[in-house]
């Protein structure tokens, strides 16, 4: 079964794919599906014996550009449809080792390059409504896969958080007729207190409500609305700042953080989003501490509402000091 379905109680559209659960599950290296095809090995992912940065789709989709027929009729109260869109794997390098945090800003430049290569290439389907760009790094956010990559899923709408986003960044405009992230970002560099890092085009704080103890968001500090806006100087920028980010949460804890990132950037439905999506990325890391995760909960999960146990004015400290400036 390949299909979604309307929750009509929530409003969302939700994704069922039963054949992923036949996926790979965190094979030994030398069996790696990411790693370049040697010669005298079976073949991989990656038909070729070495490689820069690599897409493909993934083999076992949520969504996919010629979807099968649901599974379940379509009605009223519960509408159903096909799994239209895409999942993208983006391998970050040949290298089944070498993490973003391990890498040079050359090489993340690389890669933030393919994001909006990809960005612009799903977006322009018609049936592409929202593109996202993201990586879940570790065994603790669910990874099947050591080698460094990311993912893309190009979706049929706009998903609920980045919708939410949209309604309260319109509701912003229409009361002060400015973007609420341009104005958040006034307010980080003028407060100071929660700056991980900074260069001149970007800047990485823990949100003044942030979800997760060590949650950073990066931000473009023009307003940009998608990777797409971005100079080449900009972007060699941004892999700066998302180095020093993952650096940073690494040599703080010392190992490697595993962490959810999240790129924010305008839908491409079709509708105006310019004044109000202002690409971001947000970093959600589930440690509280070195030996302790935030577990979704009660409240979060039972009734959305985050409590964070620490302020964030003090893990931006640490962070600090740990080098993400
Ligand atoms: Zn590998
Ligand atoms: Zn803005
Ligand atoms: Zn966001």
């Amino acid at each position: 079964m390949t299909e979604r379905r309307y929750d009509p109680v929530s409003g969302e559209w939700r994704m069922f794919a039963t054949r992923r659960q036949d996926r790979t599950f965190l094979p030994p290296e030398d069996l790696c599906p990411l790693c370049p095809t040697r010669p005298g090995h079976p073949p991989t992912e990656v038909p070729l014996p070495a490689f820069d940065v690599f897409v493909f789709e993934n083999r076992f989709p949520a969504l996919l550009r010629q979807p099968p027929a649901p599974d379940v009729e379509s009605t009223d109260l519960y509408p159903v449809a096909p799994s239209a869109g895409a999942n993208e794997v983006v391998i970050y390098s040949d290298d089944h080792h070498l993490a973003l945090a391990d890498m040079d800003e050359a090489r993340i430049a690389r890669i933030v390059a393919v994001w909006a290569d990809r960005y612009a290439e799903l977006g322009r389907r018609p049936e592409v409504a929202y593109v996202f760009v993201f990586e879940n790094r570790g065994v603790a956010v669910g990874v099947t896969l050591h080698h460094p990559h990311g993912q893309i899923y190009a979706y049929p709408e706009i998903p609920p958080r980045a919708q939410r986003e949209l309604d309260m960044a319109g509701a912003h405009f229409a009361a002060t007729g400015r973007c609420v992230y341009c104005d958040v970002v006034a307010r980080e560099e003028a407060d100071g207190v929660r700056v991980v890092a900074e260069n001149a085009s970007f800047v990485a704080f823990v949100p003044f409500a942030a979800r997760f103890p060590y949650e950073v968001h990066v931000a473009a500090r023009r307003h940009a609305p998608s990777l797409l806006e971005l100079t080449d100087a900009e972007r060699l920028a941004l892999a700066g700042l998302i180095r020093q980010v993952v650096g940073g949460y690494d040599r703080l804890f010392g190992f490697p953080l595993p962490y959810v990132m999240s790129m924010h950037q305008a839908p491409t439905d079709g509708g105006d989003h310019r004044h109000l999506s202002h690409f971001h990325i947000e970093f959600t890391p589930l440690h509280r501490t070195a030996d302790k995760l935030k577990y979704l909960a009660g409240s979060e999960l039972g009734a959305g509402a985050f409590v964070n146990d620490t302020a964030p004015e003090t893990t931006a400290g640490r962070l600090r000091a740990a080098g993400g400036a």
